[in-house]
């Protein structure tokens, strides 16, 4: 199982929408996947419209699409990171699954710390606006620190260009500054900001299932393709 951690300290910067998207499309595209929501606020599972339920010790549970399950950590998120560590651990499947994504929440913290010393490989959505480097910088030296607890290296799958607005200047900006600092970390697929997101949340349904034919649905579609491709290549094998 190779697993993906979406991590970004700030809010409303996309992680959700990346992990659900990613998750149900990897799904698709024939593989079984673990979504595990490390977000007390439950985004993830609520924004596929399952009740954020955790028990003790965590299950996943099915999300009644095919061959995607849904871990959510509940109250276990509130613990010290080490306890927190442990719990993912032992709560994530030893077989039976190919890609595990973990949905972080909007801050440093327990749950983003276990999801990054945990994870094989790192995505980290940033919304194409003011303030965006400085919190690249923040969340690279934290997965540096994840990398001293862990002593193994933790691969930067990509930066994520979200809510990408061609229509305004500061956009462009952010997204030419982004590429010439991280010249080889950024995905060449980008998402547009799509008010068709959050309609297809309010219903508890991802945007594929929502309206497939909306410019948001594809873009994630060609973002799975290009995290699979380079996650296989990583791996070496066709494993995932
Ligand atoms: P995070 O998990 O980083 O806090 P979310 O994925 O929850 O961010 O996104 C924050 C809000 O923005 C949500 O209401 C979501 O539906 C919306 N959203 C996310 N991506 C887009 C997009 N590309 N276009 C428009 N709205 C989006
Ligand atoms: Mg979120």
């Amino acid at each position: 199982m190779h697993s993906i951690c979406i991590a970004n300290q700030k809010g409303g910067v996309g992680k959700t929408t990346t992990a659900i998207h990613l998750a149900l499309g990897a799904a698709w595209s024939g593989l079984h996947v673990l979504l595990c929501d490390l977000d007390a606020q439950a985004n993830a599972t609520s924004g596929l419209g399952l009740e954020p339920s955790a028990s003790t010790p965590p299950r996943a549970q099915p999300s009644g699409r095919e061959g995607l399950d849904v871990l959510f950590l509940g109250r276990h998120l509130q613990r010290p990171e080490r306890d927190v560590r442990s719990v993912l651990q032992s709560a994530l499947p030893e077989t039976g699954f190919d890609l595990a994504i973990f949905d972080c929440p909007p801050a440093f913290g327990p749950a983003t710390d276990a999801g990054l010393d945990l994870a094989d490989s790192v995505i980290i959505p940033i919304q194409c606006e003011y303030f965006a480097m400085e919190g690249l910088t923040q969340i690279l030296s934290s997965i540096q620190g994840s990398e001293r607890r862990r002593g193994r290296p933790l691969d930067l799958l990509g930066i994520l260009l979200t809510l990408y607005d061609p229509g305004e200047a500061v956009s462009m900006e952010v997204a030419e500054e982004v590429r010439r600092n991280f010249p080889e970390a950024v995905f060449s697929s980008r998402i547009e900001r799509d008010p068709k997101f959050v309609e297809a949340s309010s219903f508890g349904k991802a945007l594929y299932e929502y309206d497939l034919s909306s410019p948001g649905a594809w873009e994630y579609l060609l973002l799975t393709r290009e995290v699979l491709r380079d996650v296989r290549k990583q791996a070496g094998t066709q494993a995932v």
